[in-house]
């Protein structure tokens, strides 16, 4: 399952962050392309499973789609897609290319603030 190695390379990331910060990580925000087969709700799931007895316990995962992204072939603006009227922006043009799909990135830890 695609979304349990994305998890444990999330807990791997956020565990090695946690420990340098020596806090309890609450939040992360984690960013993907749209086209990213990545099913947020199994992967909160998988994530929470194998988290359980870590430092990550009970941590909330936030995940964001990025736009998919075009190159105009006329006058070579980028541009995001969209799906429902996929054009250039700048000159309207239908001819472009779709650019490669955003990586999964973890963009930001939150920590809990010691008392
Ligand atoms: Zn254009």
């Amino acid at each position: 399952m695609h979304e349990m190695m994305v998890a444990e390379s999330l807990l791997a990331a956020i565990s090695t962050e946690a420990t340098k910060q020596n806090a309890r990580p609450v939040n992360a925000r984690i960013s993907c392309g749209m086209l990213n087969a990545i099913n947020d709700e199994v992967l909160c799931f998988a994530f929470e499973a194998i988290a359980k007895g870590t430092k990550c316990e009970g941590m909330k995962l936030h995940i964001e789609y990025k736009p998919m992204r075009g190159r105009c072939k006329s006058c070579n603006e980028s541009f995001d897609v969209e799906l429902s009227h996929p054009e250039c922006s700048k000159c309207s043009s239908e001819d472009f290319e779709l650019l490669p799909d955003a990586p999964l990135l973890l963009e930001e830890i939150e920590f809990a603030t010691e008392q």
